[in-house]
């Protein structure tokens, strides 16, 4: 037996609840996993919340993101023992995934955890951390450099935001904070931040070219913030956008792309191939300072993770938050 977080389709939506479960009852897969570490990513708080259609089938136990030991593998890359990952793939959607003790998995979707880090700090890290990551990889590979000038980082205390300020300061970036949490300002500049500014500037419709600011952006809100986000930045500058957290619309003109020659880079991680995930994650390893990771991070358990899921949609979570699925 183990214990999970089990969400139920009831007349009214949905259940959410902590639940023991038989191993028995977990899906197909060639990989059972002792979950140690899970996390609450924005997916996961809509799951648990129903907030949005996340996940595809019910029962589910969500939770994307997983990190443990392997207990059993018919995979030929995976022995008994192992410390690995996994990130995305439908886990947590289509597929029971990691807010549990146990998880049967696919040995596709699953990594060896970079020997620099720990399950804790592999889950603090989870796929906003690894997103952040997938996001400066795409700005790099547009050429945006620390020389060429200032990035912008939206959604600066969110889970996203947070690794991506750690990352780009480190990379020697002069880094943008735009955020709605004033009060962070402390937060977000020990994180690297060498300016914060209130998002109610970007969120606020504006001309479809203003004046020139950022070599480079990464957006986790969408919306009316990655539209000015687009409109500010310089010529030949990149936005790599990546989340909805102020809405799915895209409220822009084509003025920036045609007349700047900026370039709007699409970032998804569930179903990035192995290759860009394994380089993402030695990124990581290599570039993202353990001690801002840390600062960033609050632990708690399985049972907490439900509250925490509501909080985080409310604005109220800070960073990151590692859930110990073995309490
Ligand atoms: P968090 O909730 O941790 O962070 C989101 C942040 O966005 C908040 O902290 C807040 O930052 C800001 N925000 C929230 N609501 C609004 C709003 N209405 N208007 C403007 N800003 C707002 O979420 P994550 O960091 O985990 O995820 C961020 C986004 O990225 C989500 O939309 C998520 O779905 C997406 N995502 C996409 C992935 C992909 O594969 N493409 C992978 C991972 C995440 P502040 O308080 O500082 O203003």
């Amino acid at each position: 037996m183990f214990r999970a977080i089990l969400v139920e389709k009831t007349d009214a939506g949905q259940a959410t609840r902590l639940a023991d479960l038989d191993e028995s009852s977990l899906p197909a897969g060639d990989v059972l996993l002792a979950v140690q570490r899970s996390t609450i990513n924005y997916k996961d708080a809509l799951a648990l919340t129903g907030k949005a259609p996340v996940i595809r089938k019910f029962p589910m136990v969500p939770g994307i993101d997983g990190a443990g030991e392997v207990l059993e593998s018919t995979h030929a890359s995976f022995r008994p023992g192992d410390r690995v990952l996994v990130n995305g793939f439908g886990v947590g959607e289509s597929h029971w995934g990691c807010l549990a003790g146990r998880a049967r998995l696919d040995g596709g979707w699953i990594l060896p955890i970079p020997s620099a880090f720990t399950a804790t700090q592999a889950m603090a890290i989870g796929t906003a951390g690894y997103t952040a990551m997938l996001c400066v990889m795409a700005l790099e590979r547009h050429g945006v450099t620390p020389e060429k000038g200032e990035v912008l980082v939206t959604g600066a205390a969110g889970g996203v935001g947070s690794v991506a300020i750690a990352l780009l300061s480190k990379l020697g970036f002069r880094v943008v904070a735009s955020t709605g949490r004033a009060a962070e300002a402390p937060y977000l500049t020990g994180l690297g931040a060498a300016e914060v500014i209130d998002r109610a500037i970007l969120s606020t419709p504006g001309k479809p070219l203003q004046k020139e600011r950022w070599a480079g952006v990464v957006d986790s809100v969408g919306s009316q913030t990655l539209a000015s986000a687009c409109a500010t930045t310089r010529y030949g500058g990149t936005v790599a956008a990546c989340g909805l957290a102020g809405g799915m619309d895209f409220p822009a003109s084509v003025a920036p792309f045609i007349l700047r020659g900026v370039t709007l880079a699409g970032v998804d991680s569930v179903m990035a191939p192995m290759a860009l995930r394994r380089e993402a994650w030695q990124r990581l390893a290599r570039d993202l300072d353990p001690a801002r990771l840390s600062a960033m991070t609050r632990e708690i358990g399985l049972a907490d993770a439900i509250p925490a899921a509501a909080d985080l949609l409310a604005g109220k979570v800070r960073g990151r938050i590692v859930v110990d699925t073995t309490r």
